[in-house]
């Protein structure tokens, strides 16, 4: 798998591991899938509106959607042995 990603959420104490502090709430963004805290001035990709934060999804969660093979690479063969 590769990482080309250098975005980083927050560990179990609710600092961020990328410069180390405890972001307050307001610039703290939790992913909705994850649940997973992340400092909002740390991330390289920030949602473009408030609206977006709601459903905002991190790096980790939107890259496993987008990596899914494209349908034409499905396999049907096998089948039968
Ligand atoms: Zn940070
Ligand atoms: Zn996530």
């Amino acid at each position: 798998m590769a990482h080309d990603s250098s975005d980083l959420p927050c560990d179990g104490d609710g600092h961020c591991m990328i410069c180390k502090i405890k972001p307050p709430e307001e610039e703290t963004l939790t992913c909705k899938t994850c649940v997973t805290p992340w400092h909002l001035n740390c991330l390289s990709s920030r949602p473009e509106t408030l609206a977006r934060v709601a459903q905002w999804e991190c790096p980790d969660c939107s890259s496993l959607v987008s990596s899914g093979p494209p349908p034409a690479v499905r396999r049907w063969r096998g089948v039968g042995i």
